[in-house]
């Protein structure tokens, strides 16, 4: 395969296996870095320069700590399934990408996020740059070849919550060589499926575990996980139909004193400065089915974890969560320990601007409100969030089915109606990955409406990615990185469209990559002096200004922890603005 290393082979007289656990360099990247590096392995690998390439191998995908290639930190995929298997007896090793190849398994398990690059980040990303290998699928191609030539005989499985895509190119298992893909959580599949398969008695080469046995009671981590992650949750009930719907399937809150335990053993890694809660709702945490407001449960919880003295950080939240009930927003950004120096983000969905579309596709997302009221909704949800230092990373899906220009046009006045919130917001391509067939949205098949909608979204997140970094103490020095890259990349897109140059130019990544390697020059030698984002980068608000002259007038008030008050609220943490929206179903309902 072209461009790939072949990895050295030595092995130790210890290093026979069971099963050898792994994943490749587009999820066990630097460890320093947060989860939403994870983007960077949606960039093109391609378009980079050969010594650009090198840099961002070294300093973004480098080696997790490890002993004789056992990582010492694991995404916490790897560590359940090392728990599971474990727990039944089997001789089981979490190892780094670098190293699995190495070492003696009679199979290798192998979780994949985005394998082929089919997700939307990476099909966005691709589609825009014109690029054609994203680090993703190399890593993974690369994984997958090294494990092959270097163990023959042993079983290669493939699975975790990309693998849908080797449903899409179905001829990709055989020429990667892989024996056995697995859809659905392999924690379902019984002891007898692993001794038949070590024993090589598993004919298929696919199989779907059981969505009736998917959710086994959690097994407990054996060592810490990335970012300190625990999952609180499975599952998710709100059941929109773009998303991987079986994956979404057995939604369940996970015990609080379980939860606990893995924290315990995540604060006692020397590589974990953070707690991160893993959920698709996490405000919801403690709910009954149906009840969709949020309650102390997920207060007590942060309460708790607040004694370990890590930090806190978190994945995902609903702007409906968030707005059902401010005070417990409030309170648990305050047990999070967040100010206006330690800012946080949840990823949220904004998804369409369009009620029609949240009625068709969506409606568990925005309960217990309406559809009609989406956009007052996102408005005021994002409002509780900003108020309360939770800075909301949003999607937009562009390209569903049967999406109109009026539907677009709904999104845009959307996008413009929160500008003045801190946030960043990112439109995905729409995927077919669960009931919601069709194609792939690809840039080609961008309306002038969604031309327009990704200029708004680039302009907004190129932004407040520049001012973001200066406010929060939690961003390490690789993610300012990434920041930076983002904007810059945001800008020269935009100075594309101004030149009239087109979407798809390899010069955009590029030009952002070089923007990167200055910052970081210019990082690496400030001898410790704070960067400050918005001065050195003053001069790219031309950019902003030739297309919108108002727009950094607008925006000199930015709306964070109760500077500015959401529209409509009659205090800073949006109770008032509550008041205005009639909720459909605050207690038992319909999911
Ligand atoms: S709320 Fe998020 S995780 Fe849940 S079904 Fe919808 S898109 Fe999927």
């Amino acid at each position: 395969m072209q461009g790939v290393e072949a990895v050295q082979l030595t092995r130790s007289v210890d290093d026979s296996y069971d099963f050898v656990i792994t994943a490749d360099e587009s999820c066990m990247h630097n460890y320093n870095m947060s989860f939403m590096a994870g983007f960077l392995a949606c960039v093109p690998r391609d378009l980079l320069p050969n010594r650009v390439q090198k840099f961002v191998e070294s300093k973004f995908f480098s080696e997790v700590p490890n002993k004789n290639g056992a990582a010492e930190l694991s995404i916490l995929a790897l560590r359940k399934m090392e728990a599971y298997l474990s727990d039944l007896g089997y001789r089981v090793i979490v190892a780094t990408p670098q190293s699995a190849a190495k070492l003696r398994g009679k199979a290798f398990l192998v979780s994949t996020m985005d394998p082929l690059g089919f997700g939307p980040a990476t099909t966005t990303m691709v589609g825009l740059t014109g690029g054609k290998e994203p680090y993703n699928r190399f890593f993974f191609k690369r994984l997958i070849g090294d494990i092959k030539a270097n163990n023959p005989t042993s079983l290669v499985v493939a699975g975790g919550p990309g693998i849908w895509e080797m449903d899409i190119d179905t001829e990709q298992q055989d020429k990667l060589g892989i024996d056995l893909v697995v859809f659905g959580p392999a924690e379902a599949l019984e002891r007898q499926f692993w001794d038949d398969l070590l024993q090589k008695k598993i004919a298929e080469k696919k199989i779907q575990t059981s969505s009736d046995r998917m959710r086994p009671d959690p097994h407990m981590i054996k060592g810490p996980s990335f970012w300190g992650m625990v999952e609180i949750s499975r599952g998710c009930g709100r059941g929109c139909q773009f998303c991987d719907l079986e994956l979404m399937s057995g939604f369940k809150w996970i015990p609080k004193d379980f939860i606990l335990k893995e924290v315990a053993i995540n604060s006692a890694s020397p590589y974990v400065n953070n707690v991160t809660l893993l959920s698709e709702d996490i405000l919801r945490y403690g709910t009954q089915a149906g009840d969709w407001k949020i309650n102390h449960h997920i207060v007590d919880l942060v309460k708790e974890i607040s004694k370990f003295g890590k930090r806190i950080a978190m994945t995902h939240c609903t702007f409906a969560s968030a707005l059902s009930n401010p005070k417990v927003t409030e309170d648990f950004s305050y047990y999070c320990g967040l100010d206006e120096k330690h800012l946080s983000g949840f990823q949220t969905g904004i998804e369409t601007g369009s009620p029609k579309i949240m009625k068709r596709y969506m409606v568990g997302k925005l309960k217990p409100w309406k559809p009609d009221d989406w956009p007052e909704v996102v408005e005021q949800g994002m409002g509780v969030m900003v108020d309360n230092y939770i800075i909301p990373h949003c999607t937009i899906v562009m390209g569903l089915p049967e999406e109109t220009a009026d539907d677009t046009t709904k999104t845009l006045e959307l996008v413009d109606r929160v500008r003045t919130y801190p946030s960043l917001i990112l439109p995905l391509f729409f995927v077919p990955l669960s009931v919601l067939k069709g194609g792939f949205f690809i840039d080609k098949m961008m309306t002038p409406e969604q031309k327009a909608l990704m200029s708004a979204c680039s302009k907004h997140t190129a932004y407040w990615s520049k001012r973001l970094p200066n406010w929060s103490g939690q961003l390490g020095l690789l993610d300012r990185l990434v920041f930076q890259m983002g904007a810059d990349y945001s800008f020269t897109y935009l100075n594309n469209l101004i030149a009239g140059k087109g979407y798809g130019t390899a010069g955009v990544m590029i030009n952002a990559v070089k923007a990167m390697l200055k910052a970081s020059a210019e990082i690496a030698i400030g001898t410790g002096k704070r960067m400050d984002y918005w001065e050195k980068t003053r001069r790219d608000y031309s950019v902003l200004q030739k297309l919108d002259p108002e727009y950094l007038e607008d925006l000199e008030v930015p709306r964070l922890g109760n500077i500015g008050k959401p529209p409509g609220s009659g205090c800073g943490c949006g109770i008032g603005g509550v008041a205005n929206l009639e909720a459909e179903n605050f207690g038992k309902g319909n999911s």
